[in-house]
């Protein structure tokens, strides 16, 4: 149609692009506020072990919402942020929060539990970042085993030395590393062998797809050769019984998921943590 339109053709399209431009020229320039104001918030998402239904760990996920703007979506906002070099500053600010909350909750008498905290390729290629982290926990009196740290396939895949070099660095001063949305990229089980990785979090889209016609082999194949690689497994997405009930029944390590919680606000995990039934050993102890 519009090819029809001949010389109006620009005019046409160029409406829209220049209110997309403006939106996010719009968008930058309150992030860079937000930033500076450190506006943003942390919600949490419960992790449970498979077996016990017991929380291990939480996942910290970024919130922002905007005076002027309203909520905008961590996949909206966090892209920018890796294109124009915030998510440097945003990182650390998340980190602080992230590990301020969980030494709150070991004092709150938590102590066995662990945070889970995403972070992107930009942070990874920064030379002095594994001591940033180091610095970081003994600020708020944490332990290397106490927090781990989310990555996608793609950020590693990029290679650069500098990744590599902290991510061992970092592995070797006892800070788990977890492969996050495993299966969207196009890394194997075996590239993922030459890289300190713990934990393997399969991708919500495999879950989801267990309702469908799609071959469950698939699943039970990646837990079944990351068990063999020495890896544990999350299961992300979790929405439904019937997903649990397979997770279960073909030995997934940890479950993540709407089912059990969505990711809630600092004041809402306590309430979580205190719901579970007390574990047996801290019982008789
Ligand atoms: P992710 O790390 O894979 O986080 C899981 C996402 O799945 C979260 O979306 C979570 O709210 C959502 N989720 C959890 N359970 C379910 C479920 O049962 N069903 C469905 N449909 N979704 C579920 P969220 O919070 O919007 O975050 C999106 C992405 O933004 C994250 O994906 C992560 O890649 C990125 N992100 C979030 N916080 C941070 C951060 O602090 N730093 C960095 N670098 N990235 C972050
Ligand atoms: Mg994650
Ligand atoms: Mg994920
Ligand atoms: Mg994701």
């Amino acid at each position: 149609e519009a090819k029809n339109r001949g010389k109006n053709c620009f005019k046409y399209f160029s409406p829209n692009i220049g209110q997309r431009s403006r939106e996010m020229a719009t968008i930058e320039q309150r992030l860079h506020l937000a930033t500076e104001n450190q506006a943003f918030e942390l919600h949490y998402q419960p992790i449970l072990e498979t077996s016990s239904g017991q929380i291990r760990s939480f996942e910290a996920l970024i919130r922002w919402n905007d005076e002027q703007l309203g909520r905008i979506p961590p996949d909206k906002f966090i892209p920018l942020a890796e294109q124009n070099g915030l998510i440097v500053e945003i990182g650390q600010q998340v980190l602080n929060q992230a590990c301020e909350q969980l030494c709150q909750l070991h004092q709150q008498g938590y102590g066995s539990i662990k945070m889970g905290i995403n972070l992107s390729t930009r942070q990874l290629t920064r030379p002095q970042f594994a001591s940033e982290v180091i610095n970081t926990l003994d600020r708020y009196r944490l332990k290397p085993s106490d927090i781990y740290l989310e990555l996608t396939e793609t950020s590693v895949m990029k290679g650069q030395k500098q990744t590599v070099r902290n991510l061992s660095k970092l592995s070797r001063l006892g800070i788990q590393i977890a492969m996050d949305d495993f299966g969207t990229g196009y890394s194997s089980l075996s590239y993922l062998k030459r890289l300190p990785i713990d934990l393997l979090k399969i991708d919500r889209s495999f879950i989801n797809q267990l309702e469908n016609d799609s071959n469950p082999a698939i699943l039970s194949a990646i837990i079944t050769m990351a068990h063999a690689m020495g890896l544990e497994v999350v299961a992300e997405g979790v929405e439904l019984e019937s997903q649990m009930r397979f997770l279960s029944d073909h030995n997934c390590d940890l479950v993540q998921g709407y089912l059990f919680s969505p990711p809630r606000p600092a004041d809402g995990i306590l309430e979580l943590l205190q719901a579970q039934p007390v574990p047996l050993q801290q019982v008789s102890a």
